[in-house]
């Protein structure tokens, strides 16, 4: 502030010291004739002193312009300016002294414009001003009125007075410009330093519009973003440059009718997304806007700033799509299939109808992916999708929440009817022959439904439902629909407990084996024993294998249960007469163990079991898994001099061609032929029939299992089967049992 207030008197050094050559010379001139020579020439020497010493603090300030003035720099200042005070004081007193009136009025005169040159060169220093005035006017004043000039007198103090008045207010209000300039200066600075970066951000640029909506003072990047350059769309109405075709037919897409609507309400806007056409192409405007107004507050236009985020916007576009559809099929994911149920289920609970939600699983599609890879297994799920999707109609929404599982939601379900009709549909449609790269593929389709708003209050709860449902139907073997019913949790519950407790039942002992006799079809003697695992449960009782194995398949808790089995009938059999074989039973899961082979081998060495008394029993569902691996592992317990059954032959896929993979050495007819033939049905004896012939070819033994009764047995033996075992021979029973059913067959043979 103190160098504000000075600057003026430093820039005006030149004007002070003409002012001062100029007016001392003229009181000089007045006083010559009347003054002794020697005061005259003391006089200006005086003058000249006081004149040097200010010249010298101002030239000091000349120097830095607009830096700080310390407090020593501004009394220096002040000490010329008092010096020439004083030199001004004293020609008044001396004219009155050695002269007459008429020197008094006219040095007078002179002080007076010496005063009045004050105020412009040194007003807005006040300090000094006002000290100079009163050091110059006081004793001219008094000289005035010591001549008995009263009203003269009076005057002078009075426009001392006013002087003063003057250069306090003067230096106010120019302290008060100066800031407020320099303030001003200081804000410009920052908005040109902010459009500059801003102006660098290469996304956005300022656009501007007139009263009529015409383009203003467009800048190059805006003309950039409207495919012109800035004298071309200089004046062109905005609208009709950003909507193409749209301008003529005047239906603009609704963001663009937006943006018109808000330019005509004269409102501000920010990040409105505008759909623009620029250059024949669709592309995305994020705008902010606001209406300008000239000093008057007259509107003069809009101005604001504008970017393209179409990349943005398309990317973002794509990325919804992808999170609602699923990329494979193209159908609709789990995400939209949730919304689409969400709605039936709002629709249905507003006008008192029903929706359902049908979950569809593949029955063998891991059989097709794990035998002929990913990429057919893909092949095959789009053109499940396709089939799923020409099922459908209006009132139904599909998708696939995953894997091999589908989904239909079920707008409007009013009849029970709806949902049945639907779900055999999809089951007929789905389990028809497939062609994927020149194989032919079976799959089938299981499905369970639930129907809101009786099975379930929520989306997660109707799905969980319907999954239950499913789950039942898996259950039964696939192929077949199942509505939900509340039992099913108690159901699903009972198998969490199930499958806690089976964890448990090797440490807590539960397990223990049974032995059904095998015998000699002719003979009708005992040729060895097949070992069914038993389990007998603190918590739930008996449990039947037919239960519990497929439990402990899934959970693969089958492959340390297997081992135990393996271990444990090995050690019976060793203790029966040498020539009796034992069937054990071994599951996919196991032969999948890398180390299958050793297994076999430590519970040979343990119990000292010959390996030719050990039978291996698989099902035809080991060629449906790695093949490969469950193959190799055989090989090598064959090798061992170990056999293999192939069990349950005719209850899986029933092809012939299985028994030509493995050199297996016995085929155990499932118990359906045998039941089936024994009521005379003539497929079940051809089957019989060629199955033996077919054993018979390749040097293979053939059991039947499940006789029950003498003339099953005759019937049997009839077809050519070479060994029996059913409840006609005996039961499962204990290892004690099974021994003494040795020891009277070692007597018989005796
Ligand atoms: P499977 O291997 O086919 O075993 C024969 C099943 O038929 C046994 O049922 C047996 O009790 C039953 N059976 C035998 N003769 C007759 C008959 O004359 N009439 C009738 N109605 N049934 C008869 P179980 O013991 O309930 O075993 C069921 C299945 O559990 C077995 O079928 C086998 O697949 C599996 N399993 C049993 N023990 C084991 C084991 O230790 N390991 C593995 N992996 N599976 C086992
Ligand atoms: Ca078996
Ligand atoms: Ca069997």
């Amino acid at each position: 502030m103190r160098a504000i207030q000075h600057s003026v008197p430093a820039s005006k050094m030149a004007l002070r010291l003409l002012g001062h050559c100029l007016l001392s010379s003229l009181a000089a001139m007045i006083l010559y004739p009347v003054l002794p020579i020697g005061f005259l020439i003391g006089w200006f020497v005086l003058v000249a002193a006081s004149l040097g010493l200010m010249l010298q603090a101002d030239s000091r300030l000349q120097a830095k312009p607009g830096q700080p003035l310390s407090k020593t720099e501004a009394a220096r200042h002040l000490r010329g300016t008092v010096a020439a005070a004083i030199a001004w004081s004293l020609p008044t007193p001396l004219a009155w002294y050695y002269g007459s009136g008429t020197e008094v009025l006219t040095v007078w005169a002179v002080i007076a414009a010496v005063i009045t040159g004050i105020t412009i060169t040194l007003g807005t220093a006040p300090l000094g001003a006002i000290i100079f005035s009163l050091v110059v006017m006081v004793p001219a004043a008094a000289v005035l009125f010591l001549s008995g000039w009263w009203g003269a007198a009076a005057a002078a103090m009075f426009m001392l007075v006013l002087a003063c008045y003057g250069f306090i207010v003067r230096a106010d209000n120019f302290l008060r410009g100066n800031l407020a300039e320099a303030g001003m200066n200081e804000r410009s600075e920052v908005v040109s330093l902010l459009l500059r970066e801003f102006e660098e951000n290469e996304a956005d640029w300022l656009w501007q519009i007139d009263t009529s909506r015409r383009i203003r003072s467009a800048s190059p990047r805006f003309a950039f973003a409207l495919g012109c350059s800035p004298e071309e769309v200089e004046g062109k109405p905005f609208l009709q440059l950003i909507s193409g075709d749209y301008w003529q037919t005047g239906q603009f897409p609704s963001s663009l009718h937006d943006l018109a609507e808000r330019l005509k309400r004269r409102e501000n806007f920010s990040a409105l997304l505008v759909k623009v056409t620029i250059g024949g192409k669709d592309r995305w405007w994020e705008l902010s806007g606001k209406p300008m107004l000239d000093n008057h507050g007259k509107d003069v236009g809009f101005r604001g700033v504008g970017s393209d985020v179409t990349a943005q916007r398309e990317s973002s576009d794509k990325i919804a799509y992808l999170a609602r559809y699923d990329t494979l099929t193209n159908l609709p994911n789990r995400l939209m299939l949730n919304e689409a149920l969400g709605d039936a289920m709002r629709y249905a609970r507003q006008w008192r109808s029903r929706c359902a939600f049908l979950m569809i699983d593949l029955d063998r599609f891991k059989q097709v992916n794990d035998s002929l890879g990913h990429q057919i297994g893909d092949k095959l799920l789009e053109q499940v999708a396709a089939r799923l999707k020409e099922v459908c109609s209006d009132n139904e929404v599909c998708g696939r929440l995953g894997g091999d599982e589908f989904a239909i939601v079920l707008r409007e379900a009013k009849q029970g009817e709806i949902v049945r009709s639907v779900a055999q549909r999809v089951i007929r449609r789905l389990s028809e022959p497939y062609l994927v790269d020149n194989h032919t593929l079976y799959v089938g389709a299981s499905v369970g439904s639930a129907v809101a708003p009786r099975d379930g209050k929520n989306v997660e709860e109707l799905m969980r439902n319907a999954d239950l449902a499913l789950y039942r139907s898996k259950d039964g073997g696939g192929g077949e629909h199942y509505t939900y019913e509340p039992s099913l949790h108690a159901m699903a519950e009972e198998r969490r407990q199930l499958e806690f407790s089976l964890r448990k039942a090797l440490e807590r002992d539960e397990l223990l084996l049974h032995f059904q006799p095998v015998v000699d079809a002719n003979s009708e003697t005992l040729t060895g024993f097949e070992a069914l695992v038993r389990w007998n449960s603190k918590d739930h009782g008996f449990v039947s294998p037919g239960k519990f194995i497929p439990l402990a398949e899934e959970t693969r808790l089958i492959v340390p249960i297997g081992t135990w089995v393996l271990e444990q009938a090995c050690m019976e059999a060793a203790k029966w007469s040498s020539g009796l074989r034992v069937n054990i039973n071994v599951s996919p899961e196991q032969l999948l163990e890398p180390d299958f082979a050793a297994t076999v081998v430590r519970a040979l060495s343990r119990s000292k079991l010959e390996p030719q008394r050990l039978e291996l029993e698989v099902t035809e569902s080991i060629f449906l898994r790695d093949a490969d691996v469950a193959r190799g592992a055989l090989e090598q317990v064959m090798a061992l001099g170990c056999r293999v059954a192939l069990d349950d032959f005719g209850t899986g896929y029933s092809s012939l061609g299985y028994i030509r993979k493995l050199r297996f050495s016995t085929i155990k007819v499932d118990r359906t032929f045998v039941q089936g033939a024994a009521q005379g049905a003539v497929e079940s004896i051809a089957i019989i029939r060629a199955v033996v012939a077919m054993a018979d070819s390749l040097d293979m033994s053939t059991t039947a299992e499940g006789v029950e009764t003498s003339e099953e047995a005759e019937m049997i033996r009839e077809l050519g089967c070479k060994k029996i075992q059913g409840y006609y021979f005996g039961r499962p029973m204990p290892a004690d049992q099974a021994m003494d059913v040795v020891h009277r067959a070692n007597r018989m043979r005796a």
